[in-house]
């Protein structure tokens, strides 16, 4: 299956699958420049309490540039509380060469260090990308109450891009899910990864041009 293929070996670098060479972001979008893409219209309901949503998705942003520093694929995440981030996340597979160590699975594993896991029902989850169709079928067992994400995820998204595990047919209640928040930063954040990693790999890939493409 498709999922797996991704996997660019057991690290699964490649898992988030960014072509640089088109588009504006995972999804393939109207890569104009200087336009404003249907994506990044918010929902109503994000738009009631923009700066609180901004504020809590500008700190899985920082988490994402650490990733990004320690040479992570760039993805992160904070779990929200009672309006507190009580757990963070970031990728972390290919340190740890688990395709399984995505950000959304580290953030779940810190809560339940120091929570029960029936609070993640009044949890909310911000996260930099929509999250995978693994992530999301765990953020549904557990009843994670809502998701904000950045930038879809066309290739593995779970919230609607690819499957709606978030609120198809299920044991589990389903849970409401929004995307575009900083979506631009997001994608810029793996911009930045895939060429840093096309740079230094030993045989790069022919990906057509890699440039960074500044707008999005
Ligand atoms: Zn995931």
């Amino acid at each position: 299956m498709d999922f797996l293929q991704g996997l660019s070996g057991p690290g699964g670098s490649d898992f988030f699958s960014l072509d640089l060479s088109d588009s504006d972001d995972m999804a393939s979008g109207n890569g104009k420049a200087g336009t404003t893409s249907d994506k990044d219209k918010l929902h109503p309901e994000v738009v009631k309490n923009l700066e609180l949503h901004q504020g809590f998705m500008r700190q899985a942003i920082d988490v994402a540039e650490e990733a990004l520093k320690g040479g992570e694929t760039p993805v992160a995440c904070v779990l929200v509380h009672e309006g507190k981030v009580v757990a963070r996340g970031m990728n972390d597979t290919n340190r740890s060469l688990n395709g399984t160590r995505h950000a959304e699975f580290l953030a779940i594993t810190q809560f339940l260090s120091k929570m029960p896991a029936s609070k993640l029902k009044e949890t909310d989850l911000y996260v930099t990308v929509e999250p995978c169709i693994m992530c999301a079928s765990a953020l549904r067992q557990y009843g994670i109450r809502c998701v904000y994400f950045g930038c879809g995820n066309d290739r593995f998204g779970g919230n609607g891009s690819v499957l709606p595990v978030h609120y198809d047919k299920g044991l589990e209640e389903g849970y409401p899910s929004y995307g575009g928040l900083f979506r631009k930063e997001a994608i810029m954040l793996l911009r930045r990864f895939y060429i840093q990693e096309n740079e230094n790999a030993p045989n790069p890939r022919a990906k057509g041009n890699r440039e960074l493409k500044p707008v999005v």
